[in-house]
């Protein structure tokens, strides 16, 4: 089979693989759709902490069973994605129902190799059945269950004001699951563009330019003086992340989407008279991949806001790198795989 293989930084080069053995415990998908997510393009850019070379890309996944391999109510030929968090089963996390945060936690594409390929072995717990949906829809339910995942977190109720900082792809994911939670949502970022299409597309109540106005004097009025109750970071910026502590209403909760890798600073009297919480949200469970899947099937979340750019799997190597130019307005790209013979 075809496999495009991240050899080292800046370099993506096809390889003709084995096609994997089918093995105790793992379904095996004829992969047909592959979204590229900011961390392919890190890993690719040589950016992405804890990455090791040679590595096959790819976690965000579409495709045909085409041998369940004994998974409980799979069947043969079904169209699936599933949850590329392989958890252990058994540390502290997986046992308290929190396999996204599992103490060995592999995932598919950053710790052990992806489904940038015409076949993959997955585990056959991980498969999540693709209820009707098309390829390109189950290829996006994984970048949009870390945005459910982070409102679930929150425990956003209606009504509530809710900031999002950060207009990239998770930011987005987030807007759309805090609407759909009832929230009213305020969308912040730089990017003026971004921002009108969080207003035009995704129909968030407000937005905010952060360059080009008073942030807390405009929180303030739209919120009548209170300040949002929930305010997620989806920027991963450290400057964002301590900006955002001054934005948190009294009894919110500050919830981290976003990673960055250096110490978050705080006044502790602040946090401390609002009585706030401060939580990170890592990844997704099956929860939030059914929460999105019935999203997707009610019409609430439109793939086509997502989808900028589309790629066959033979041309990847030609175009991934122009995606890491943002004048090239990059949301998602999708990597088309034709169907390989078996
Ligand atoms: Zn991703
Ligand atoms: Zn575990």
């Amino acid at each position: 089979m075809q496999a495009i293989v991240c050899e080292e930084p800046g370099r993506l080069a096809f390889k003709e693989q084995e096609r994997p053995e089918i093995k105790e415990g793992y379904a095996q998908i004829r992969i047909r759709r592959i979204g590229v997510c900011g961390t392919d393009l890190h890993a690719f850019e040589g950016t992405q902490p804890y990455f090791t070379y040679p590595r096959i890309l790819g976690h965000e996944l579409s495709g045909e069973l085409v041998e369940p391999n004994g998974a409980p109510g799979f069947k043969k030929g079904e169209i699936v994605t599933f949850i590329p968090y392989f958890n252990c089963g058994i540390c502290i996390a997986c046992i308290s129902e929190k396999p996204n945060c599992c103490a060995k936690i592999n995932v598919c594409g950053v710790h052990v190799d992806g489904g940038m390929a015409e076949y993959l072995n997955v585990p056959t717990y991980s498969l999540v059945h693709g209820d009707g949906l098309s390829y390109d829809e189950l290829a996006l339910v994984e970048p949009l269950a870390i945005g459910a995942h982070g409102i679930r977190r929150a425990d956003v109720k209606p009504g509530e004001y809710v900031l999002v900082i950060g207009a990239g792809p998770i930011g987005l994911g987030i807007m759309e699951f805090a609407r759909i939670a009832g929230a009213k949502v305020i969308a912040m970022d730089l990017n003026t563009k971004r921002l009108e299409f969080c207003m035009d597309r995704l129909k968030v109540d407000h937005i905010i330019n952060v360059s080009a106005e008073n942030v807390l004097e405009r929180l303030s009025t739209i919120t009548e003086g209170d300040m949002p109750t929930v305010v997620i970071d989806a920027t991963g910026s450290l400057k964002a992340i301590n900006s955002g502590f001054q934005y948190i209403a009294h009894g919110a909760r500050y919830v981290l989407v976003g990673l960055q890798k250096g110490e978050i600073s705080l006044s502790h009297p602040e946090f401390h008279k609002r009585e706030a919480t401060l939580m990170s949200s890592r990844n997704a469970t099956r929860q939030d991949f059914e929460h999105v899947i019935a999203s997707m099937k009610k019409g609430l979340v439109q793939p086509s806001n997502y989808i900028t750019h589309r790629v066959q799997f033979d041309k990847v190597t030609d175009e991934f790198e122009s995606w890491l130019d943002p004048a090239n307005g990059v949301i998602k790209a999708m990597i088309e795989v034709q169907r390989a013979p078996l």
